[in-house]
């Protein structure tokens, strides 16, 4: 019996391997993403109920797409320790003092640079990485092993003396280059920009699609060897080691023989940390002999050999100068604090973020007030309070805007949202162009070469105002642009021809509607056949689609209210681009559930909500929200609740579990 289990373990591994293999590197999928799913929960489960046949390459271990969805939680052989925090020199002679009460003798000292990223623990075997693993709560965390092997710095194969299998920690961060360039690539994408680079690092590392992570170009910095014996003495030793076998350590590590050395580190590094390419947000000062280390311990946070000193958040005063209003492209308006330059951080400040309205009342702001800006791990520094001594009672309080700054149109504040909206969607100038972003973005119709830059020149020479404008443009008329070459011109002209092929879902995501974001749009393509359904569609109808409320059903109803959106649609459907659902949108398996209805409710076990919809509109059924007298089936999984009682007292509802819904199909 057992060899037959082994046996079917090895097979069904095999094959996914296979399917593996053809859907991500031949690009050829051989069976559907649902099948595969049903064939890795058996190995999954097979596998937990026979750890003795684990195997650490097994389909379900590895990380790649889709099967992704959760990364697996591992548990550290290692726990994670924080660090203890010391602010100023006099917390740092007392943790001295403390450590020279456990160890006899002199103490040397490591200080390190204390990198503000993600922390990640490596495990190499034989000199190959094996399993890269997030810090999570310190005793388990997610394993992230092929996002971390996209980082080009982090070793795959070791060189020459390595121990057998050992962890090796270190921190993942992003420089401030990189974490700009993405920025500015969201930024033409339409998409907000990310706040700073410590949550990008962090974020990244959990993207399910690895070469995604690839682009987002992430560093590396290792800091720790980590195993039950140490190959070398002292901590600096081990660093260099780990060095000479291909990682890439902190160059500006320093050995310091006493703490004052370390207090001139420390000194040193508080003025010049703004040189550095990167954030960082303090200094780590280790003890540099590890039989020490060992002596000193832990407590039941951090090691006792150990102590992180946090820089301070730097803080100036400067004059208030005025404040201006952005209005994004959203309609979304940011007042700015317009500053008198003062130096910080390294950088001349000019404006601070005031956020909204409540920001600025909080703090009570007057024209011409003396602030105080800090600048903190935001790229936009902030005010974070005013110098109430230097106030001219002359000067008047800020008085919050009440119409947009672009269009003059009355500003609107959404309830339960601090945020003031200018409401003129289509004519205000910002927003007008941030559609047009939106609309030739990646995940919308996908107009490479079109940047956002060229947009907004388009807009100012009156040659574009909304997306169907873009498909009667000639190279004629784009050649004039500034810095517009012949090649590039052409590029645009063919980028827009070829959006013509784009599915009917990412128009439907491109075109703008409020609240109709990517999934959205792919429900309501499975669901109406092409636009001119969608717009006959009523409120009631709107609200069957899983997934879609009042809120969007309303403003799917407002959009098609407005005669211009109209009109922008008409002309879109004239040029050819996609309006409709295309031949090969929903292969079709089988017709065995025609005309019935389906709702999924609870907890499921075999399959995935998405994977069974799908499954139920490829054998010609079809998907609906609520339990009502128009539902045939409703399939329940663990804990169904109030859905199932409903579908009880109606009567005529079938209630199959997940096994039963399968046979259904499989008939
Ligand atoms: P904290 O998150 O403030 O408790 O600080 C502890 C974290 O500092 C660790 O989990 C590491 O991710 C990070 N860190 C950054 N640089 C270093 C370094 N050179 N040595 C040790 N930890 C570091
Ligand atoms: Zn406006």
């Amino acid at each position: 019996m057992p060899e037959n289990i082994q046996q079917k373990i090895e097979e069904l591994r095999t094959e996914l391997h296979q399917h593996n293999y053809s859907y991500y590197t031949l690009d050829e999928p051989t069976i559907s993403d649902f099948e595969f799913d049903l064939k890795l929960k058996e190995l999954q489960d097979l596998e937990a109920k026979h750890p003795e046949f684990y195997d650490s390459n097994s389909p379900t271990s590895r990380v790649g797409g889709e099967i992704t969805k959760n990364f697996p939680t591992v548990q550290h052989q290692f726990r994670m320790y924080s660090l203890d925090n010391s602010y100023d020199f006099n917390d740092l002679e007392d943790w001295e003092n403390r450590v020279q009460k456990t160890v006899n003798g002199p103490v040397e000292f490591v200080a390190e640079l204390k990198y503000d990223g993600a922390s990640i623990s490596i495990l190499y075997e034989n000199g190959k990485l094996k399993e890269a693993v997030t810090r999570g709560d310190g005793f388990q965390g997610d394993e992230i092993t092929a996002n971390v092997k996209t980082i080009s710095e982090i070793p795959m194969q070791l060189h020459g003396d390595f121990p057998e299998r050992f962890f090796i920690r270190g921190e993942i961060y992003l420089t401030r280059k990189n974490f700009n360039k993405i920025n500015i690539r969201r930024e033409e994408e339409g998409l907000d920009p990310f706040m700073n680079p410590r949550n990008t690092a962090s974020g990244s590392l959990k993207i399910q699609d690895s070469a995604e992570v690839r682009k987002r170009g992430l560093s590396s910095v290792l800091y720790q060897y980590i195993s039950a014996e140490f190959p070398a003495k002292t901590h600096w030793e081990l660093l260099h080691k780990t060095k000479s076998w291909g990682f890439h350590i902190s160059e500006q590590a320093k050995l310091c023989k006493t703490l004052d050395e370390v207090k001139e580190f420390i000194s040193f590094w508080d003025l010049e940390r703004h040189k550095l390419g990167f954030d960082i947000d303090g200094i780590v000062v280790k003890v540099n002999d590890l039989a020490q280390q060992k002596n000193l311990g832990y407590t039941a946070k951090s090691p006792r050999w150990a102590m992180a000193y946090k820089f301070k958040a730097e803080k100036v005063e400067t004059e208030l100068q005025a404040v201006t209003y952005q209005v994004g492209r959203t309609g979304a308006i940011t007042p700015v604090a317009n500053l008198k330059p003062v130096l910080l951080a390294g950088t001349v400040v000019k404006r601070a973020s005031l956020h909204n309205e409540d920001i600025i009342k909080k703090l009570g702001l007057h024209e011409h007030d003396f602030v105080y800006v800090e600048k903190g791990g935001e790229i936009i520094p902030k005010i974070v309070g005013v110098n109430l001594e230097k106030r001219n009672t002359e000067n008047p309080e800020i008085e919050y805007i009440k119409n947009c700054p672009e269009c003059g149109t009355e500003l609107i504040k959404i309830e339960d949202q601090a945020i003031h909206f200018c409401p003129n969607e289509l004519h205000c100038p910002p927003q007008v162009v941030g559609r047009m972003i939106h609309y030739v973005s990646r995940k919308a119709l996908n107009i490479e070469n079109l940047g956002s830059e060229t947009i907004e020149q388009l807009y100012r020479e009156k040659l574009v105002e909304n997306p169907a404008d873009f498909y009667a443009l000639s190279k004629e008329q784009l050649l004039p642009l500034e810095r517009m070459a012949e090649k590039s011109a052409q590029n645009i002209i063919d980028g827009i021809e070829k959006s013509k092929t784009v599915p009917f879902e990412k128009v439907l995501f491109g075109i703008g509607i409020k609240h109709v974001g990517e999934t959205v749009a792919k429900k309501l393509a499975k669901n109406f056949n092409s636009i001119d359904d969608l717009r006959k569609a009523t409120a009631e109808e709107l609200v069957q689609v899983e997934d879609i409320g009042g809120k969007i059903a309303d403003s799917i109803i407002a959009f098609f209210q407005n005669s211009e959106n109209i009109l922008m649609v008409e002309r879109l459907k004239s040029y050819g681009v996609q309006l409709e659902r295309g031949e090969n949108t929903s292969e079709v398996l089988s017709n065995v559930l025609e005309n019935k209805t389906f709702l999924f409710t609870g907890k499921l076990s075999l399959f995935t909500r998405d994977d069974a919809e799908e499954m139920v509109e490829k054998h010609g059924g079809k998907n609906i929200s609520a339990v009502s007298k128009n539902l045939n089936y409703l399939v329940v999984g663990e804990k169904a609740g109030s859905k199932l009682k409903k579908a009880q007292e109606i009567g005529s509802i079938e209630i199959l579990d997940e096994q039963e819904f399968l046979n259904l199909i499989s008939k």
